[in-house]
């Protein structure tokens, strides 16, 4: 894999979750150019064999492993299966996470007698269930695997743990209140840990991705020719640089908050990745 620039991780062993997915699975490749050891945690065990798979064609050391990031006995399970392939983890990425429709309105503004409409969701009719999915599985998600992983960074230099916050977290976009309040959550958990892990070695910090085409949001973005659907069009007039960002372009952040020796002293920020979006007011 092509890095923007290179950081030593040989001797470290880096936990990733969500690693079967579009954007952590690129992460975890990205840490094992570097020499990490890395577990890839995903429910989907054939997604994260996959990566690993990947991984080890390119002569670099990781394994898949199946985890539910919202079951802290899931996720013991997999420390176990973690400690004994590689030894104690020193970088947590907590990846896993996202949306689901049942956190959704199906209009970005309420008009009077929506709720009684049969083809829409209205703010009225959103399923407490499918709500409390999307924040758990983002804000939850992140702290459980930090309950268990944590244990292992205790103590040692250099430890690292990173999240996954988004643009959401910012200002939420319209819609989607349910993961918008989740990765706000994710975002303000950052910044806690930060202070709650400080005298002890670990620093703590996130990702803002902004807007990136992956497999999981393609038709979302973009029509089956090709042009941009009307979400697009607006996500593309807030956007400053006037275009998507590709996956790859996340990759020098997260290099530079897990290295030490460039990231020493960075602690509780969230930085955005984003082509300028959350820096504009849209005048
Ligand atoms: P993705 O769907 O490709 O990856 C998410 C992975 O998490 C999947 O492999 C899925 O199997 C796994 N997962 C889901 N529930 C899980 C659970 N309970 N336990 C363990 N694993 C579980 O999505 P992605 O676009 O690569 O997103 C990765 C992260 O980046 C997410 O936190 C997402 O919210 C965030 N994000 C993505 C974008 C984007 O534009 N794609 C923008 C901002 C933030």
């Amino acid at each position: 894999m092509k890095l923007p620039f290179d950081i030593d991780l040989k001797g470290k062993v880096a936990v990733v979750t969500g690693g079967g997915g579009v954007l952590c699975g690129m992460f975890a490749k990205a840490l094992a150019s570097c020499g990490a050891k890395v577990a890839i945690l995903d429910l989907r065990k054939e997604a994260a064999d996959a990566v690993a798979d990947e991984i080890k064609a390119d002569g670099g050391t990781a394994i898949g492993v199946c985890a539910n990031v919202l079951s802290r006995e899931s996720l013991e399970e997999a420390k176990k299966q973690v400690n004994n392939a590689f030894g104690t983890c020193d970088i947590l990425l907590n990846g896993a996470g996202g949306n689901n429709p049942r956190g959704t309105t199906t209009k970005e503004y309420y008009e009077i007698g929506d709720e009684d409409k049969e083809d829409l969701v209205s703010f009225f009719d959103l399923d407490p269930d499918g709500v409390s999915f999307v924040f758990n599985l983002n804000f939850l998600g992140t702290l459980l695997p930090t309950q268990v992983f944590a244990k292992d960074l205790i103590g040692k230099k250099d430890a690292v743990i990173l999240n996954v916050s988004s643009m959401n977290a910012f200002c939420p976009l319209t819609k989607i209140p349910a993961y918008s309040g989740a990765k706000a959550a994710v975002s303000n958990f950052t910044q806690w840990l930060a202070v709650h892990f400080s005298k002890v070695g670990i620093r703590v910090n996130a990702i803002a991705p902004g807007f990136f085409v992956t497999d999981q949001n393609r038709a979302l973005l973009k029509n089956p020719d090709g042009s941009l659907t009307p979400r697009s069009e607006k996500i593309l007039s807030q956007t400053p640089m006037g275009r998507f960002g590709e996956a790859e372009e996340l990759i020098g952040t997260l290099l530079f908050l897990v290295s030490d020796e460039a990231a020493s002293f960075v602690n509780g920020v969230v930085i955005p990745v984003d082509g300028g979006f959350a820096a504009y007011s849209g005048v």
